[in-house]
């Protein structure tokens, strides 16, 4: 067996497909004004037609890498990646190759009439996007008009018996009033929210980040209003978590404050078959033409991981919907 490991002993452990990098929302941290455009629909330049890889590209790119670094799980994120024509099947191909561990990003605003295939297609966990409670916040960071669509993905996730998380990016003077109704909203449902310190990806890479709002801020913020204790964290988890009183919890995504690069185990393969070994580097590696030499492929790879930083985490100029946020 290969053996692809750095010399600090990062593996690609989990691996992150953004399958579209289209959307029906324009969140203002991930699409910049210029990008913006159509109001109910493709918000973003899609991959061309030839670009965008078909679920047997993704399945072999896949499963070759699989077959190297036994990977523990996948992630399935875009883009949005419920506007993905062949989901399903995808989902069904993932799982002949073997990895049963398969989890989805989105924004929710299409799970109310797709969770129950999605849990019947086997997939076990959701991390939903939700950036306010208030209706009118949400529209204004999502620049799109039917909130009410996502409460409702979140709720019919649930009752499908989903394992369901909340991500909540929260930026200064825009949603940080935000923290607390999250988190009481999390914890009515039973279920965990994350809060992401805002990241320097795409067109927030080199520009003032008056908006950052940082890990320890969030931290105050809720203190104000309950007890918050450290809980352990996980090897390699992005996020470390904390109680808040007696019964809920809560995680912070600390890119900047607490970075995890000297942990980290994700690889990332954008819709065209692009591989990326580290959130700070946009260069990616295209695969395809290694993946029946698996000398080749192990001496790509090692390449891609060499490319993880060491400790801090500085972003790129990618968008996360590029990516695979
Ligand atoms: N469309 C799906 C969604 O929004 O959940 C999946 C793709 S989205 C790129 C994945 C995650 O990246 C979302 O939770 C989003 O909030 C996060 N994200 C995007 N740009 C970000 C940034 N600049 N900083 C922090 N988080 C970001
Ligand atoms: Fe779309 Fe997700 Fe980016 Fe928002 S964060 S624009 S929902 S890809």
């Amino acid at each position: 067996m290969y053996r692809i490991e750095d010399h600090m002993g990062r593996r690609f452990e989990k691996l992150r497909v953004s399958l579209l990098n289209t959307c029906n929302f324009s969140c203002t941290y991930c699409v910049s004004d210029s990008t913006t455009a159509a109001p109910q629909g493709i918000a973003l330049a899609p991959a061309t037609h030839e670009e965008q890889l078909d679920t047997n590209e993704f399945a072999a790119l896949i499963a070759a890498v699989h077959e190297l670094c036994n990977l523990k799980s996948i992630r399935l994120t875009g883009g949005e990646p419920l506007l993905y024509m062949n989901l399903m099947p995808l989902i069904e191909k993932i799982k002949l190759i073997g990895i049963d561990d398969i989890r989805l990003t989105t924004n929710g605003y299409y799970l109310k009439q797709t969770a129950r295939q999605l849990k019947e297609s086997g997939l076990q966990s959701i991390n939903i996007s939700l950036d306010a409670i208030d209706t009118v916040l949400m529209k204004t960071i999502a620049r799109h008009a039917n909130p009410q669509k996502v409460f409702e993905g979140i709720e019919t996730a649930l009752q499908e018996g989903l394992h369901v998380k909340l991500n909540a990016v929260i930026m200064r003077g825009q949603n940080e009033s935000q923290i607390i109704p999250l988190l009481e909203y999390a914890a009515k449902l039973g279920i965990k929210v994350r809060y992401l310190e805002l990241m320097k990806m795409g067109h927030l890479h080199n520009g003032q980040n008056e908006l950052f709002f940082s890990e320890q801020e969030i931290l105050e913020t809720i203190s104000r209003k309950y007890p918050i204790r450290r809980l352990d964290r996980t090897a390699s988890e992005t996020a470390r978590y904390w109680s808040a009183g007696d019964d809920r919890v809560f995680g912070i995504i600390a890119n900047e404050s607490t970075p995890f690069c000297h942990d980290c185990n994700r690889l990332r393969m954008d819709s065209r078959g692009y591989f990326f070994g580290c959130l700070s580097n946009a260069n990616g590696e295209k695969l395809a033409p290694y993946i029946h030499d698996q000398e080749s492929l192990t001496k790509k790879l090692r390449q891609l991981l060499l490319l993880k930083q060491p400790v801090k985490f500085h972003g790129s100029s990618l968008s996360m919907r590029n990516i695979g946020g």
